[in-house]
């Protein structure tokens, strides 16, 4: 009954009550402390939701990565807070800042931000499956060998700007207030704990527009070119768009199909985690032995 409880509210208590709590309080001016708050408070929900209703059970031991995963989720989250923090002084100077549409309700405002940010960052995502100086970048993301909700937080700080700089800077240029991107920096953290949770939950049929874990696990097949699907960060309606939505319901995925079948070896530490781009493995393989696997693991 419990475990029900959890699998169909906790996507609801995250996307509503946290996200909620969090339009909430940013829409009455509280201290940047609230938000940190937050995002810890939902950090911990999402590890008890792992494990009341697991994915895979084996996916919430360690691999030697916890103190890693802390790392990268610690220095990616200050940096976007330094960062929103310095919001009103970038919107002081864009020329469009009378754009935002101030006068609607501030939840309205959130939605739309949402929407925004959605588009610039599937986009860049997508982006970095294809060009070659960002899929270095974001292959720290992908080097994941089982998948769980630290994953989301869990990414080159420099793809992570990158990212940020397409969602967010149509955002600022259009003048969005600093609450708006606050409670919007919640809602980014939310999602990718969401995306990423080794949580069994259900959505229905919103699992075709929402970007949740059961269309987000595609995307961590670690065969090159099998996993270019499902990029969305909070919905799916890109990849609508795109035509690179894929969904199969009788799909189960283990640890074998994660990571990056080319880079079997990528590094596991922090610091050279963040090194890897920059050295020449750290370069886009094809492997044709490991296309060819892809093909026997699709068909498995
Ligand atoms: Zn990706």
């Amino acid at each position: 009954m419990f475990a029900s409880v959890i699998r169909y509210g906790y996507v609801p208590f995250m996307l509503i009550g946290i996200n909620g709590a969090a339009a909430f309080l940013a829409a009455r001016n509280s201290s940047e402390l609230w938000l940190v708050g937050l995002i810890v408070v939902a950090v911990g929900c999402s590890f008890a939701a792992e494990r009341i209703v697991p994915y895979r059970r084996e996916w919430n031991d360690g691999l030697d990565d916890a103190g890693r995963d802390t790392a990268h989720a610690f220095v990616n989250e200050s940096f976007i807070l330094v960062s929103v923090a310095a919001i009103p002084l970038l919107a002081a100077v864009t020329p469009l800042h009378h754009l935002w549409p101030g006068t609607l309700p501030f939840v309205a405002q959130l939605l739309i931000a949402v929407l925004v940010a959605d588009f610039g960052i599937t986009t860049i995502h997508l982006a970095s499956h294809k060009i070659g100086w960002l899929w270095r970048l974001h292959a720290v993301h992908h080097s994941v060998r089982r998948f769980y909700g630290l994953n989301g937080l869990m990414k080159h700080p420099l793809h992570q700007a990158v990212e940020m700089l397409g969602g967010v800077l149509p955002l600022i240029v259009m003048g969005v207030p600093v609450q708006v991107a606050s409670a919007l920096a919640v809602c980014v953290a939310v999602q990718l704990l969401l995306q990423h949770a080794n949580v069994d939950y259900r959505v229905g049929p919103l699992r075709s527009v929402l970007a949740l874990n059961e269309g987000h696990r595609f995307h961590h097949l670690k065969w090159a070119g099998v996993g270019d699907v499902n990029f969305g960060l909070f919905t799916l309606l890109w990849d609508h768009l795109y035509r690179t939505y894929s969904f199969d319901p009788q799909r189960r995925f283990t640890t074998d199909d994660l990571g990056m079948a080319a880079k079997p070896h990528y590094p596991t530490g922090y610091f050279s985690q963040l090194a890897e781009p920059f050295t020449a493995s750290g370069a886009c393989h094809f492997d044709p032995a490991a296309a060819a696997d892809a093909t026997h693991g699709q068909a498995g």
